[in-house]
């Protein structure tokens, strides 16, 4: 298939995009901190003739754009996220972390740049009636930035009939676009227990009530969550990460307390609340069969990422337009990895897709120290989001 001609015209200044990437590579800011990320992007949306608006949910922003034929009402949300991580980088690139511990290892550095990549194209060109607002997002890494910028009345300031954002994909080859309709990422719950037991002397456990025995009863029994309260065909993970309970020197005492923590994914409300409902009822029954206090602490996290059919649809025909049908996995797996551009989704219909860029093979992936956006798929993300509103934003 002969190159599109949105992805042409953004080739020609790749080698400014690209100084972009490795300028922000260099320059990682954790959640909530990214001022100097988003100083950058503000002064590049102002010198490319878009209207910006700051902060919006704290180091947010968002760029503005009309149409040539700015009629029509119509308006469209598109989103990238900005915030690295607390990780020690060891690509040994020479646009390295200069931020000893921090790292842009998830590629929103990549993001970011190809958001900035659609901006530039879309306002030179404006060939589309209505208005664009390129959403830019701070710390999506687990601490909900998409919330806060939902929070400050970014759909009420910024209306968007319909909102889309992506993601690099190491596992999907470079340049392919993968999409699904309805579930793509899973809600992230997180959970803490507390087992309230008495304590006593190891010699004399009759005298007790044993928080670990207790704990360790629940951690068998939490297991049986998945496998036998949630239906073969849905999917749900419940993992116990931490389990904390007495001294390791006190090897003649038996705690008072046991804490275990851990995470719950699942993709729909239904199985949702029957991990929740089922957490509950084992942990008061063990706590009532042993005489304990059992508290359960439960945090849901980030919803599930669900994209709206159509719009699924959408990507994948626009995809199949830009790269070519062979290019489009249009029923790509679902990952049980969450994502906070679903607090966008529960407000406005849309779809998160994925941007493959290789990697997985030489260790690449996701949260690694050895991560690194993919430079050659800058032009294919980019070209996507304005296809997207060249297509959804239609002149008459
Ligand atoms: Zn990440
Ligand atoms: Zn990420």
């Amino acid at each position: 298939m002969k190159t599109h001609p949105i992805i042409s015209t953004i080739h020609a200044y790749l080698d400014d995009l690209v100084a972009i990437r490795h300028d922000l590579h260099a320059h990682p800011e954790l959640a909530f901190q990214e001022t100097r990320t988003s100083d950058l992007v503000a002064e590049k949306l102002a010198a490319w003739g878009c209207e910006v608006h700051r902060p919006v949910g704290r180091t947010g922003l968002v760029g503005v754009l009309k149409g040539d034929e700015g009629r029509s009402g119509r308006s469209l949300g598109l989103r990238a996220d900005m915030d690295a991580l607390p990780i020690m980088e060891t690509t040994g690139v020479d646009y390295a972390s200069t931020n000893e511990g921090v790292m842009h290892a998830c590629g929103h550095d990549g993001h970011t740049t190809v958001l900035l990549g659609a901006a530039r194209y879309l306002a030179r060109t404006r060939h589309f009636d209505g208005t664009v607002n390129f959403i830019f997002q701070p710390a999506e890494e687990g601490r909900g930035g998409a919330k806060a910028m939902v929070e400050d009345g970014l759909f009420e300031r910024f209306p968007c009939d319909a909102v889309y954002a992506l993601h690099n994909s190491p596992d999907i080859p470079p340049g392919v676009i993968g999409v699904r309709a309805g579930p793509t990422l899973a809600a992230a719950d997180f959970f803490d227990i507390h087992v309230q037991g008495h304590g006593g002397h190891g010699a004399h456990p009759y005298q007790t009530s044993d928080p670990v025995v207790i704990a360790g009863q629940l951690i068998t029994a939490l297991q049986s969550i998945v496998s036998r309260n949630v239906p073969p065909l849905e999917s749900a993970v419940v993992t116990i990460a931490a389990v904390k309970a007495g001294n390791l020197e006190g090897r003649n005492v038996i705690p008072n307390d046991a804490y275990l923590s851990g995470t719950v994914r699942t993709f729909t409300e239904a199985v949702q609340e029957r991990v929740i409902a089922r957490m509950r009822h084992l942990v008061d029954g063990i706590g009532s069969a042993f005489d304990a206090k059992i508290g359960l602490d439960y945090h849901k996290v980030y919803p599930a990422t669900v994209n709206v059919r159509a719009h699924a649809e959408l990507v994948a025909d626009v995809a199949a337009g830009l790269l070519g049908e062979d290019r489009v996995i249009r029923d790509v797996h679902p990952a049980m990895g969450a994502e906070d551009f679903s607090f966008m989704l529960r407000e406005r219909p849309g779809a998160y897709f994925r941007l493959g860029q290789g990697g997985v093979a030489e260790g690449r992936v996701l949260h690694s120290s050895k991560f690194d956006f993919n430079d050659a798929v800058i032009p294919t993300g980019s070209a996507m989001f304005c296809q997207l509103v060249e297509t959804v934003l239609k002149r008459a």
